[in-house]
């Protein structure tokens, strides 16, 4: 019996795939592919614009909120990619890194503008 999974022949009476253990008589559906690179891509954005609002007057708060999504979505922007062993893993994480940096820095530069304000 062809494994719905990894495709291995296995003999007929077996229930459990051989090569990859999934169960023989459940249908198999890949998982979503998400796009990692859109991931990295809108981090970086949002690192970039925290940064930016952070160094401006009046909009640190801005900066400060957006500094923490941008730290969340570059992190997590980074690990997908690596999970997923992607493709375009290398660029990924580097663009999700940058995301990253300038999201901690801005998160920080807002937050010690609205602390000290
Ligand atoms: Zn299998």
């Amino acid at each position: 019996m062809k494994c719905p999974k990894c495709g291995h022949d296995n003999p007929s009476d077996t229930l459990f795939c051989e090569e990859c253990d999934w169960r023989l008589d459940v249908p198999y559906r890949p998982p979503k592919k998400r796009n990692p690179l859109a991931f990295a891509l809108v981090s970086l954005v949002v690192g970039a614009a925290a940064l930016a609002l952070a160094f401006l007057d009046g909009t640190e708060i801005v900066g400060l909120v957006l500094g923490a999504i941008g730290v969340l979505l570059g992190s997590y922007s980074i690990n997908v990619p690596r999970l997923l062993n992607s493709e375009n893993k290398t660029l990924c994480v580097s663009l999700a890194g940058i995301g990253l940096i300038l999201s901690m820095i801005g998160f920080i530069l807002g937050l010690i503008a609205v602390v000290g304000a």
